[in-house]
């Protein structure tokens, strides 16, 4: 079977995350999500920890040169020699062509970028209602997708809210996503890799979408 080299497009909250943790486990490939990464570094106050906060903070980009070396280092690691799926990365040009010219480099290229997109209404909605377990990364919406019980996980961990999904902040990263990463849906349409989803449907729905295209792809590339 050919390898996935994959990346996930689509607002904030259009449920990249989501479908990132269903699809690692169907294909076995690491989700690298550099926002799962910038918070890590920022937990471990680390010196890209100490950058990257004013930036997520105020729902702008981390510099492209600082988020790219970071995302080139990870890649070189063992688990992803064989496939990937990234999730929110790339978010401008430039880093998309970074990691075209990386993937060349290695005689890679990209099976997919998969767009979910939702319009901002439904991703504030979603976003607004975000909790997240800080120990695992886990996922939860208080609507639709309720934790076990309120405000805690089953393992016993307090569930959170992110601090950039507070509404002033999800503002600025719409208009940071319309002006900065909706220019890649062309940029991936031109070459031919971008596939649409339709976002504002279930999660399984989504995600028996994503896996017919994929499938579909595959076989494709195979034959
Ligand atoms: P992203 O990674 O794109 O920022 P997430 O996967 O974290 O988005 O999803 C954002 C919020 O919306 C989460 O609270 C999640 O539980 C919820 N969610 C994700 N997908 C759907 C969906 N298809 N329908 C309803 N809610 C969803
Ligand atoms: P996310 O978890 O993908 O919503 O990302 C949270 C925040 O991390 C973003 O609002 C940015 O500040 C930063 N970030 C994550 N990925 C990138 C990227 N590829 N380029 C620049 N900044 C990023």
């Amino acid at each position: 079977m050919s390898e996935l080299d994959l990346i996930l497009l689509g607002p904030p909250g259009a449920g990249k995350g989501t479908q990132a943790a269903r699809l690692t486990e169907d294909f076995g490939v690491p989700h690298i999500a550099t926002g799962d990464m910038l918070r890590a570094a920022r937990a471990a106050k680390t010196e890209l920890g100490m950058l990257a906060q004013a930036f997520m903070d105020r729902g702008e980009l981390v510099p492209d040169h600082v988020i790219i070396a970071m995302l080139l280092e990870r890649l070189a690691a063992d688990d992803a020699r064989d496939g990937f799926l990234l999730d929110g990365f790339p978010r401008t040009i430039e880093q998309a062509d970074a990691l075209g010219a990386e993937l060349e480099e290695h005689d890679r290229w990209l099976t997919a970028a998969l767009l979910i997109d939702a319009p901002d209404e439904v991703v504030i909605a979603r976003i607004s209602g975000r909790r997240v377990n800080p120990r695992t990364g886990r996922v939860y919406h208080v609507e639709f997708d309720p934790p076990p019980q309120e405000g805690r996980d089953a393992d016993g961990s307090e569930l959170v809210q992110r601090e950039d999904d507070r509404a002033e902040t999800v503002r600025r990263r719409l208009e940071v996503y319309h002006a900065q990463t909706a220019p890649l849906i062309a940029y991936y349409d031109e070459k031919g890799l971008l596939w649409r989803f339709d976002g504002t449907l279930p999660p399984d729905q989504v995600h028996a979408h994503i896996r017919a295209t994929l499938s579909t792809v595959r076989r494709e590339e195979d034959a």
